[in-house]
């Protein structure tokens, strides 16, 4: 059997009625420093307060998606499990944004329903996770017994969505807007701001533990005659396609930055088993012989790289900029599609 109760509905079923929650929790999410906390803290609290088998939190993933984001107790769905909208009791309590029970789950033929059943379990009772308009996921509970849950219970589930619902929402704009104000829109690489942050904080550590590393400046050959000869979309494809390519070359992460309109900085941190010259070439060499495939136009693209070793005297990002910008000057003299380390002798 399936109850539903709509959240618009709460105050009028239940009349006088008062929700009541531990210290513990409110103060838990008052602390929390991320969504990860937030949804933790509410997971363990739902499998406390709605004494549950299993309790979790799902977050719409896509539009035929949601994602499991915390769980406490039984793991019958994983975290790793993609939870189709369609075909599931989460996912009619999601687009429906409606509370649903069912109480007999190895009567249904729900995915959801069917999984927690083959695992034990025989009501479950998922909340739309509402703030306003939107649906941003569902809490969700589970019980062994059937017909465990009753019309208060889905009260205080809803009450606690809607309450939460805030906090979540707030949260993942704020995710939202970290990644905007980080990331170059057309690539998707880190954009100058994370670069600046990036490229002290690399200095800041070779002076404290002596990690060294080797700063390189890339740009693309002739890049202004690509675009006049294919337009602009094509040079922003190849921008694309360049930094995709650069990304899967680098030996650690966030360490490739687009800087400017047509260069790309790379932080290379120093290590025995990987010369820096070879890294770079083999950045460069790998943008050469890819084949690029623009509307059916076949296009192929160089770039020009100028690197330098990390000194004992650079304490600001401008001497390596300087020294970089240099030696890219003299890759671009020497004929473009090259690698040039600065050399002291040709300053
Ligand atoms: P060089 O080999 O000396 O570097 O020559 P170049 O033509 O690459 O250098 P130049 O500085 O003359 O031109 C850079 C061009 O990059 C001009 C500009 O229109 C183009 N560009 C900058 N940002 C973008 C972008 O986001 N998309 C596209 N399509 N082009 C861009
Ligand atoms: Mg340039
Ligand atoms: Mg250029």
């Amino acid at each position: 059997m399936e109850r539903r109760f709509n959240p618009l509905d709460l105050s009028d079923n239940a009349q006088g009625h008062q929700i009541c929650l531990p210290v513990e929790f409110v103060q838990a999410l008052a602390v929390a420093n991320s969504l990860q906390e937030v949804l933790d803290t509410v997971s363990q609290w739902l499998y406390q307060l709605f004494d549950a088998e299993r309790a979790s939190i799902t977050l719409r993933d896509d539009a035929d998606f949601l994602k499991i984001y915390s769980i406490r107790g039984n793991k019958a769905i994983p975290l790793d499990f993609r939870v189709p909208i369609a075909n599931t009791l989460v996912g009619r309590a999601f687009t429906e944004k409606t509370v649903l029970i069912c109480d007999e789950l190895d009567k249904s033929t729900e995915l959801d329903c069917i999984m927690l059943a083959q695992h034990g379990m025989q009501t479950c009772m998922d909340a739309p996770l509402l703030y306003g308009d939107v649906c941003l996921g569902t809490l969700n509970v589970a019980h062994k017994k059937s017909y465990y849950y009753s019309e208060l219970h889905a009260i205080e589930l809803q009450c606690l969505a809607n309450w939460i619902g805030l906090n979540i929402s707030l949260r993942l704009q704020l995710k939202e807007l970290e990644y905007l104000a980080s990331t170059d829109h057309l690539t998707g690489a880190a954009n100058r701001r994370v670069f600046t942050q990036k490229i002290r904080q690399a200095i800041t550590e070779f002076h404290e533990n002596g990690q060294s590393f080797f700063f390189g400046l890339m740009d693309i050959d002739h890049f202004k005659m690509l675009n006049d000869q294919f337009g602009h979309s094509a040079g922003d494809y190849v921008l694309q396609r360049i930094v995709a390519i650069s990304e899967t070359m680098m030996t650690s992460p966030g360490k490739f930055f687009r800087i400017g309109g047509e260069e790309f900085a790379i932080i290379f941190p120093e290590q025995s088993e990987y010369e820096p010259l070879r890294f770079f070439n083999d950045i460069r060499e790998a943008i050469a012989l890819a084949a690029m495939d623009y509307d059916g136009i076949p296009i192929s693209v160089s770039v020009s790289i100028g690197f330098t070793a990390m000194h004992i005297h650079d304490n600001t990002p401008e001497s390596l900029l300087r020294r970089s910008d240099k030696a890219l000057y003299q890759a671009k003299l020497a004929g473009r599609n090259r690698v040039h380390m600065f050399n002291s002798a040709q300053a």
